[in-house]
């Protein structure tokens, strides 16, 4: 499938592209305002949800499509690009009336192929880049997915936008970054640019920085920054909004320094190895979660706090059956055998553990087990 080199149209001098402005149009002067404080900021296009993918009614939904009519105003007084979000085949028609010049699918839509498959479908013809967010959760098959869709409709221009998954483990970040992710797009589809999201990634200001280095050190195209002329009174996602002035500071930083040679030396490995830490932190956080647990079950009274040997024996045996699965453990005795020699005493007891669980049915003491020999 033929596809326009990114390069060719969204580039800046900067080398990457950069797409900022509010999570929300809100009215047509603070897109106006905040589209004239971004201008002189190598801003590549001005960004704006018009309909917002709220999760909870009730919340601001987005100012609907009289808003495409004033960002599409602030990207021609500011000679900027447009861009907006659309989940239905309704907000094509309404963005392709009212001149945008660029459309995204954002995480949500991007989940549901039957939803991204309706978009492709009333874009089919139509010369448009489109970007594409990655799904909420951390399936790559889905965002492949979602990019054939689009691009079998006959779209040119396709972008991937990294903006983090959301996973059942509590994190420092709104959304996990899990670089390898991007990184096997990238390896998968390496003709399709991909930009990063840190503000959705991250949920508030204080990480977009070091995301955004970590972004373009692993060599992703450009970023998307969500930034508003006064983040505290945002409609929507105010703790993750920068100032235009913040903004400016960011491409300064991480861009500008970037492009006078402060780069780095083996990005894939420097961000492989950023995710091994998190992934560390997330075991972390597992293992003080599993602790208050069974303080919970302490607290229950001195009897729940006791074991049964046969309750014992099958947490054991589950959760070798797990590991051998995993491959994080040998699946044969003879290897068990050999990981014997020069392990501590501990290790020792515990392997010991582990052939009593692969060859009996009886717990130590006495109790008898339903376990089967995980192999
Ligand atoms: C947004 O860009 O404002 C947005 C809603 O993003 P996402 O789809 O990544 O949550
Ligand atoms: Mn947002």
């Amino acid at each position: 499938m033929e596809i326009d080199k990114f390069s060719n149209w969204l580039i800046h001098r900067t080398g990457k592209c950069l797409v900022a402005g509010p999570c929300s149009v809100e009215s047509e002067e603070q897109i106006l305002g905040t589209a004239k404080e971004l201008a002189p900021c190598d801003v590549t296009l001005l960004r704006g949800g018009i309909w917002k993918p709220r999760t909870r009614p009730g919340s601001f939904e987005g100012i609907g499509e009289k808003g495409l009519n004033w960002l599409k105003a602030a990207g021609r007084t500011t000679s900027l690009p447009v861009a907006t979000e659309v989940a239905i085949p309704a907000h094509v028609e309404q963005c392709l009336n009212a001149n945008i010049d660029v459309l995204w699918i954002g995480a949500r839509t991007t989940t549901s192929p039957i939803a991204v498959q309706a978009i492709a479908d009333s874009l089919a013809g139509i010369d448009i880049p489109v970007m594409i967010k990655n799904p909420m959760n951390p399936d790559l098959g889905l965002w492949i997915g979602a990019i054939e869709r689009v691009r079998r409709a006959g779209i040119k221009r396709v972008v991937a936008v990294h903006r983090g998954f959301s996973t059942h483990i509590r994190h420092k970040y709104r959304n996990q970054p899990l670089w390898s992710i991007p990184l096997e797009l990238r390896s998968r589809m390496p003709e399709i640019p991909i930009l990063c999201d840190p503000s959705h990634i991250c949920g508030t200001q204080q990480y977009i920085a070091s995301i955004s280095e970590a972004a373009l050190e692993a060599g992703l195209d450009g970023l998307m920054i969500e930034s508003h002329w006064r983040p505290e009174s945002a409609l929507s996602d105010p703790g993750q909004q920068l100032s235009p002035a913040q903004f400016a500071e960011l491409v300064g930083q991480v861009v500008r320094n970037r492009n006078l040679g402060v780069a780095s030396r083996n990005r894939e490995s420097d961000n492989l190895w950023r995710e091994i830490d998190e992934i560390d932190q997330d075991i972390g956080a597992l293992l003080s979660t599993r602790v208050s647990i069974l303080r919970k079950i302490e607290a229950d009274g001195a009897d729940g706090s006791r074991i049964s040997g046969k309750t014992w024996a099958n947490i054991c045996a589950t959760r070798l059956v797990a590991a051998v699965a995993k491959q994080l453990l040998g699946t044969g005795e003879s290897k068990l055998g050999e990981c014997d020699s020069g392990c501590t005493q501990t290790e020792a007891r515990s392997i010991e553990t582990r052939k009593w669980l692969l060859r009996s049915k009886t717990s130590p003491c006495g109790d008898s087990v339903t376990t089967e020999r995980p192999v």
